[in-house]
């Protein structure tokens, strides 16, 4: 960008403002034979006009920036140059000063789209060259040097490297990758080289759809808005009304000016988008998708909060703890055997016997036929693997057997398993899930924000959910549930008329993401559905993330009635009271219209900044450094 290019916003103000200070040289009307005041004001009231003009046909009604062209009509008329031409100022700088700052609250999607790089090292006729991004496709070789950003969503093929996924989750502490492990483009990828396999570039990439679905939210009206946008179509007749009221009892022009230039619906249309946008930005930094105004509001109004348990108090990724067989296999076929079912599912529990069968070497196939039964397991034509409702399936004696098996493991706090093949015991498996730390911590932070209750539903069994809900402070939990119970317990809170979010993984809970007033998916960085069907995704796996979105969102509507009851609602009342009664001049009148609107811009541009108490001791991240 050349210097003209960039300063050109500057000119129409700037000039302005000169040639006013020209006008008050003393004599100058003497001098020139006509006051020198009539050019800065034919000028701004040229530019304010021509938009004016331009906002009236686009949007089919009167407009704000009418009443301005209306009140330079009339200071032209009583030849009050001067006065015009700071009338004109003050509404130029005015929107000039809204625009920057307006800008800096949308900056956050530039930030994300150039955190990939525009070109990557890519492999072709065995050697690396650098290509553009968009001639990457999946199953491309890309090389991703040390301090490079990564440019593509795929797995690595070679190499080790500790990553920085800050800019996608918002968890600071980089992340040690190895063979086999995922990686986003727009993460830093902070020592050692990788070879990665592409499987997603641009738009289709994790990152690419955070910035589609940012800048999406960001055009989403919310309802509070949508009222504003309502209120604000009546805003200019009344104004004209109440103009013509004052005309005709006062016969003082200077005071239809002076309303006619304070009366402004700027500030209210500006209350609740200039406070989405950079919420929705700020949440975006620390790893939080918020999917609009919508999502917000909702989140603010939250009361109750309903977590899924496994994969978001727990990590959901428990480890095999015990194996054992009832049958004339050995312990390590009974692993094989649930291995091959649970090769074709996509919970939690299949990982880690996966991740065990393999790392005892195992070999197993993936069976053809597969039927996820939720809340109860899998299974393969006769072969099951299940928690206690496969008990039905068994005779009394391998009942007892597997009984007392769970029993033993439940009493541990682990989750126990049965592998039944046709309609006789095999074998049991044990798994133990860890609580995420801070899990305690986040529940305490959670009550006092203001979240009354706090539940905790899992399909695990009770003893299990028992000691986790003691663990971390939560009093109210249901075990045993199937899916649909816990679609029922979303739907009873409802009906009792308490707001509630759902936290969930977000691949097996969607149906409740879905049905609460606000879903929330964790984890959401690299699975789709998690971010598509959640209203809010969380990228990372820190729960401390919760606290930050509920205070956030609690902030953001706060802010939004200030703007709309302070700033709009209430500098208009009394600005226009004031005008109708003579007590101010409508170059004061110029000032605070311009002011409110820009109060407005600069309270939501608080929200920017907004910190948690919690969060207040972590380092800032290099981005925020920018905004002062
Ligand atoms: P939650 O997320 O609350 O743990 P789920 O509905 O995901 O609930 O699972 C509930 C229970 O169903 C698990 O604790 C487990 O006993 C059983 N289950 C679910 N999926 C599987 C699976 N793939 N293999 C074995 N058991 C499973
Ligand atoms: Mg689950």
């Amino acid at each position: 960008m050349s210097y003209i290019q960039r300063y050109r916003k500057w000119f129409l103000p700037v000039g302005i403002l000169a040639l006013i200070l020209l006008a008050l040289v003393p004599g100058q009307k003497e001098w020139l034979g006509f006051d020198l005041a009539i050019i800065p004001m034919l000028l701004g009231g040229a530019f304010i006009t021509y938009n004016a003009l331009i906002a009236t046909i686009k949007t089919r009604r009167i407009t704000a920036g009418t009443l301005v062209v209306f009140a330079l009509v009339g200071s032209a008329y009583v030849e009050e140059y001067l006065a015009g031409a700071i009338v004109a100022l003050m509404m130029i700088a005015g929107e000039f000063l809204e625009g920057i700052t307006l800008e800096k609250t949308r900056n956050s999607v530039r930030e994300l789209v150039a955190l990939v790089p525009e070109t990557a090292q890519v492999q072709r006729d065995d050697d690396w060259h650098e290509v553009p991004i968009r001639e990457i496709t999946p199953d491309d070789y890309v090389l991703v040097r040390p301090g490079e950003r990564v440019p593509v969503d795929g797995v690595i093929e070679k190499g080790n490297a500790a990553v920085d996924e800050s800019t996608l989750t918002g968890e600071s502490m980089p992340i040690d990758k190895s063979p086999g492990d995922k990686v986003f483009a727009g993460t830093l990828n902070q020592m050692g080289a990788l070879e990665i396999r592409v499987e997603k570039v641009g738009a289709s990439s994790t990152l690419g759809r955070i910035i589609e679905i940012i800048y999406k939210a960001q055009q989403n009206k919310g309802h509070t808005q949508r009222v504003a946008d309502r209120f604000a179509q009546y805003f200019t007749p009344a104004i004209l009304l109440i103009c013509a009221g004052v005309w005709f009892t006062t016969h003082e022009l200077i005071r239809v000016m002076s309303i006619l230039v304070i009366a402004c619906p700027c500030a209210l249309v500006l209350a609740t988008p200039t406070a989405v946008v950079a919420a929705v930005g700020n949440a975006a930094k620390r790893g939080i998708l918020i999917k609009g105004g919508v999502m917000l509001e909702a989140a603010a109004r939250v009361r109750a909060l309903i977590f899924d348990k496994t994969g978001t108090i727990t990590r959901g990724s428990p480890k095999v703890v015990a194996i054992e067989s009832f049958s004339s296999h050995t312990p390590e076929q009974i692993l094989a055997l649930a291995a091959s079912v649970e090769a074709r599912s996509e919970h939690p529990i299949a990982q880690s016997i996966l991740d065990e069968a393999r790392k005892r070497s195992l070999s197993f196939a993936p069976s053809e036929s597969f039927e996820q039964i939720f809340g109860v397991g899998v299974r393969s034509e006769d072969l099951w693997v299940g928690n206690a409702r496969v008990l039905d399936q068994l005779s009394n004696s391998d009942r007892e057997q597997a009984r007392r098996f769970m029993d033993a493991q439940e009493q541990m706090g682990h989750t126990a398993l049965l592998v039944v093949n046709d309609g006789v015991l095999a074998g049991g498996l044990a798994l133990a899930d860890t609580i995420r730390p801070g899990a305690a911590n986040v529940i305490k932070q959670l009550r006092t924000i203001g979240i009354e209750r706090i539940l905790m539903l899992t399909g695990d069994n009770e003893r299990t959910a028992a000691e986790i809900a003691r663990q971390v402070g939560i009093t109210e939990f249901e075990a045993g549930l199937l899916p649909e119970d816990k679609l029922d317990r979303v739907e009873q809170m409802r009906a009792q008329g308490i707001p509630v979010a759902m936290l969930g993984d977000g691949v097996n809970d969607a149906p409740a993401l879905m049905l609460a007033d606000v879903g929330i998916a964790m984890g959401a960085a690299g699975t789709d559905i998690a971010i598509e069907s959640a209203g809010i995704a969380l990228m990372g796996n820190d729960l401390e993330r919760l606290p930050e979105l509920f205070s956030l969102s609690r902030r953001t509507l706060r802010i939004i009635q200030q703007n709309i009851w302070v700033f709009a609602v209430g500098v208009n009342v009394i600005g226009i009271t004031l005008a109708s009664s003579g007590l101010l001049s409508p170059i004061a009148a110029a000032v605070i219209h311009n002011v409110s609107s820009l109060f407005v811009v600069l309270n939501s541009a608080r929200l920017l900044s907004f910190r948690t108490p919690a969060t207040v001791a972590q380092p800032a991240l290099i981005e925020e450094a920018e905004y002062p």
